[in-house]
Formats: structure tokens, C-alpha cells, sequence
């Protein structure tokens, strides 16, 4: 990580700036607060920006509310074998950064001079393909070992609904297939709001198809996503006061389901086929 990152991360407790240590040391092993003294610890360069996690220093917070067991579980949880190159990641991916970029834009704005945080970034099938595009990108994950995994350079351990940084410290906050994970993801996206100096990005399962719905009726890992429909995370974005850019929905690949010798065929049906599997809305402040 680099240190223009380690001087936009904040304490969780106090706001304040962030000191790397050992000074002078062979390396870094936690980041401790300017102002309050909490020592944040930095495993595999990656820093431990979670409240009620052990901290070296003074005292802390409770712990945080990670939800019921199957979604621990998730969290902690590897995804698939399929990395960033596999044809259904791709085909998942591609298209669906295609349009967030086309709408960034239509808007004045270009990709390769905004910074951008994105939240839950898991083993980085998304973050590989997104990354790119912008000119800088951070990848966070509530799980460790998800971002153990992901090969991106600047990653933070965090909770998406108490990120580590200062208000609009990012000009981009995109998150995908994460929101539906969320206990309250109204605190989600006003964190991801507050953080966000412009854009906030969504792209989330979408309820109306009726294999996604089965999906999750069966899986209780997935079963926040019985809710997500066009018009209720178009409802959210307008409860948390964002302006929206961008509804549709997009594609019939499953990134971690498709198996690959499908993958071009039911490309191929996407613009026939509805409804699709997922939804694209982005906002902005
Ligand atoms: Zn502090």
C-alpha cells in the first residue's frame, strides 16, 4: 500500500490521522492514531480498519454486529475457483463497467482522473476489471482472507458501514453484489454517500428474474437479495438523498455459475432475454 493511501485513512474513533509503525522499521505492522493512540493493525499490508477487532493501545469499541451466522459465515467464506480472467467474470463484468463508464462520461466526468473505493471487493473478479478503468482504485473487504486473495495493490479491511475515510475523500464509490448482504443497507449506502465526493455505483442481483429469486429462497446467504428490485434500490438511493443517473437492468451471466461453455450463448440472448439477472444504478451526491 502506498502512502498516498495511508494519509486518506482515518481512525474509526476519532477522525484522526494515521502514523505507520515500527518508524523506520522493516515493515509496517499497524497504524496508529495521531490524536487518540488506537493502533490499528496491518496484516499482509492490508490494514485492520474495523472497530472491535483486537487492538493494540487504548480500549475499544464493541464489537460490530456481523449479522446472523450464514452471513458470517459468508463473509469469512472464498469465493468460487473462478478468477478474473475466467469467460463468465468476464462477461459479467465487461458490459456492466461498459455502461457505468459511458454514464460517467455523458456526465463530464472521466474515469482515468477520478479516485474510487470500492466496497466489498471479496477476491477481486470485479476490482481486476474495474481498477483499470479509474485512475486510482481501493479495494475493501469486511474479510481478510477474501482480500488475501485479490492481487490488487491498495486494499483496506473495513466495514462498509463505518469506512475508514474523511467525508467525500473518493470521487467514486462502486459496490457490487454487496449491498444485498447488508443488515440495514440504508447505512451502507449513506456511508458510501458520505465518503463520496461524487458518484456512488450499484450493481446488485436482480429479484425479478425468477431463477435469481429462487436463488435466494434457497440459499440464506443470498436472502437480501429477495428484496432487490429496480425500484427499491431506486427508492433507497432517493431516501438517502442521491440523484440518480442511471436505472437498468443488465445481463443473463452468472460470474460464479455460468459454466463456460455457455457463457457465449447466453451472451447472445442478453438483449432478448428479460428480465436480467442484475441491476445497474449509479447516483451522485
Ligand atoms: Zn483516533
Amino acid at each position: 500500500m502506498n502512502n498516498d493511501h495511508i494519509k486518506m485513512l482515518r481512525c474509526l474513533e476519532c477522525g484522526g490521522k494515521l502514523t505507520p509503525l515500527p518508524e523506520g522499521g522493516p515493515a509496517m505492522d499497524r497504524l496508529s492514531c495521531e490524536a487518540c493512540a488506537i493502533a490499528y493493525p496491518v496484516l499482509d499490508s492490508i490494514p485492520q480498519m474495523l472497530a472491535g477487532r483486537e487492538m493494540r493501545g487504548s480500549g475499544h469499541a464493541a464489537p460490530l454486529d456481523m449479522g446472523k451466522p450464514h452471513q458470517q459465515e459468508y463473509w469469512e467464506h472464498e469465493l468460487g475457483p473462478r478468477q478474473a480472467d475466467h469467460a463468465a467474470i468476464r462477461a459479467f463484468a465487461l458490459p456492466k463497467l461498459d455502461l457505468v463508464e459511458a454514464t460517467l462520461r455523458a456526465l463530464g466526468d472521466d474515469p482515468k482522473k477520478m479516485s474510487a473505493l470500492e466496497i466489498g471487493s471479496g477476491s477481486g473478479y470485479l476490482t481486476a476489471w474495474a481498477g483499470p478503468r479509474f485512475g486510482s482504485l481501493t479495494a475493501s473487504d469486511y474479510s481478510t482472507n477474501r482480500l488475501r486473495i485479490n492481487p490488487h495493490g491498495e486494499k483496506v479491511c473495513c466495514d462498509g458501514t463505518r469506512l475508514p475515510y474523511s467525508d467525500d475523500a473518493f470521487d467514486c464509490v462502486i459496490c457490487g453484489n454487496v449491498l444485498h448482504h447488508v443488515s440495514v443497507p440504508k447505512d451502507m449506502v449513506m456511508e458510501m454517500r458520505r465518503v463520496s465526493r461524487k458518484h456512488i455505483i450499484f450493481l446488485e442481483p436482480n429479484r425479478n428474474n425468477p431463477l435469481m429469486y429462487l436463488y435466494g429462497l434457497l440459499q440464506p446467504a443470498e436472502r437480501g437479495l429477495l428484496k432487490m428490485s429496480l425500484s427499491w434500490l431506486r427508492g433507497l438511493c432517493a431516501r438517502c438523498g442521491l440523484a440518480e443517473t442511471l436505472a437498468t437492468t443488465h445481463g443473463l451471466v452468472l460470474p460464479n455459475k455460468t459454466p463456460p461453455p455457455l457463457v457465449g450463448t447466453v451472451t447472445a440472448m442478453e438483449p432478448y432475454l428479460r428480465p436480467h439477472f442484475y441491476l445497474v444504478v449509479m447516483a451522485t451526491k
